[in-house]
Order: structure tokens, then sequence, then C-alpha cells
């Protein structure tokens, strides 16, 4: 975490432009389904491991990475940053009441930050264009993406040119900051099992759920087949 929060600070202050992708097993498999997606995360700057089956299974492979860099976790750090440097913020995705609740636990937590713009994600394809442009024109130092995977990377991919700022996508994290849903506590997520609250939090994600194990299974697999693919 320390690593990449010090490589982001010192390419925001040298002013460049940088896609921050955090990959956990949804994401892995859906590349692996979608090679526009899979070409699109390639052109990420920086991959952290979002979710402890990418240490684990990078680690099964040999490839170990030192530890779990969450969207959420980085996203706090670099808003912390923001807050004591002024920095221009820009937020895009979530529901409109989450993302006006998201602003304003930003303004309560983070006074220093300067919100650039935001906008919810609900948007048509056909406005992505229009959006893009509000995005130009607020000057961000960082644009949060909470559209969800692969939503949030394509739109990054395609609009990031417009302006040099560091690009996220975030995933769920406007909802957990708006406090409309609750991260595990901090012993569920030393105990590895974040996955479990958040299914239990909500049971409808038992379907997306199902990727863990199919994860798990092709990342064994080419552990003891020795694949590449
Ligand atoms: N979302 C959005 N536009 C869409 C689809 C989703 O803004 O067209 C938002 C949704 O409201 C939520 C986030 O994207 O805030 C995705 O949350 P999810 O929990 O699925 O993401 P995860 O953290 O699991 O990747």
């Amino acid at each position: 975490m320390q690593e990449i929060v010090a490589q982001l600070i010192a390419d925001h202050q040298a002013g460049l432009n940088r896609f921050i992708v955090t990959a956990n097993p949804e994401i892995v498999l859906a590349a692996r389904k979608d090679p526009a997606y899979m070409q699109v995360l390639q052109t990420a700057d920086y991959v952290t491991a979002d979710g402890i089956g990418i240490v684990k299974g990078a680690a099964l492979l040999g490839n170990p990475v030192p530890e779990r860099v969450t969207g959420f976790d980085l996203m706090r750090t670099l808003l912390q940053h923001a807050g004591l440097h002024h920095d221009r913020v820009f937020f895009l995705g979530a529901k409109p009441a989450v993302l006006r609740q998201t602003l304003a636990a930003v303004r309560k937590q983070y006074p220093g930050v300067v919100i650039a713009g935001s906008h919810d994600g609900y948007f048509a394809p056909d406005e992505a264009a229009e959006v893009a442009a509000q995005i130009k024109a607020a000057r961000p130092a960082f644009v949060f993406v909470a559209l969800g995977f692969p939503k949030q990377e394509m739109f990054i991919h395609q609009f990031r040119d417009q302006t040099p700022a560091l690009w996220m996508g975030v995933g769920g994290s406007f909802d957990v900051l708006a406090g409309v849903v609750q991260r595990a506590p901090q012993s569920w997520q030393e105990h590895h099992v974040e996955w479990l609250y958040r299914l239990l939090q909500d049971p409808r994600r038992l379907g997306r759920m199902m990727a863990l194990p199919h994860y798990l299974t092709l990342i064994l697999w080419h552990k003891f087949t020795n694949k590449q693919n």
C-alpha cells in the first residue's frame, strides 16, 4: 500500500495521466471471457490486488504480491492526500442519492478536498462523451469512477486522454463512503472473509460469488498443469 501510494503521489505531482485497476477474481474471470476487456486492463499503468483471492492466487502461481490493496483503501488514502493539499477531485458513479451522500461524507471527512465535479453513474451510452467533457472542464487531479466493472475501466480507457489525472475504478466504494453499505469489520478483513460479510449483507451476490470457486479451480489447474493461459 505504501509503495503504490508513494508512486501515485509522485505521478500526480509530476502531472502524469494514470489509470489504476484494482483487480479481484471477478474482474480476472470477466477479462478471460472478454478479450476487449482484457486489452483495456492491459493498458492500466498499475494493477493492485483488490481481494485476497488475487494475493493467494499470485502466491500459488509463484509470482507473489506483497499485500492486498483495495480500491476503497486506496481511494481513502488519496482523498486524505487531496484533503491536505486542496487537490481537485471528480466523483463519477453510483445512484444520484448515494452520490449526494458520498459528497456530503467527503465534505465532512476530508474538508480540504476540492470537489471539482460529480456525475451519477446512470447515464446512457450516448451521454458518456458529454460526461467526459464535464470531467475535462473540471480539471481534476483525481477521478474516482464507481460504475462497477467492466464499465468503469472501459470508460476510463476511452476518456482518460481528455485530461491528465489519476483515474481509478472504485466499484462499490461510494456506497461504503456514503454509509449505504457497511465495510466488513477489521477482524473479518484480517481473517480474509470480507467476501462472506458482503454476501451476508446482500445474499443476491451469491451468483457473483460463484466466481471465487471458479477462479480458485483455475488457479489450481494452472499450478498443477503449469499452463500459461
Ligand atoms: N453503478 C453505476 N452505474 C451502473 C452500474 C453500477 O453507477 O450502470 C454503480 C452502483 O450504483 C454501485 C457501483 O457501481 O455504486 C458498483 O457496485 P458493486 O458493489 O457492484 O461493485 P464492486 O465493488 O463489487 O465491484
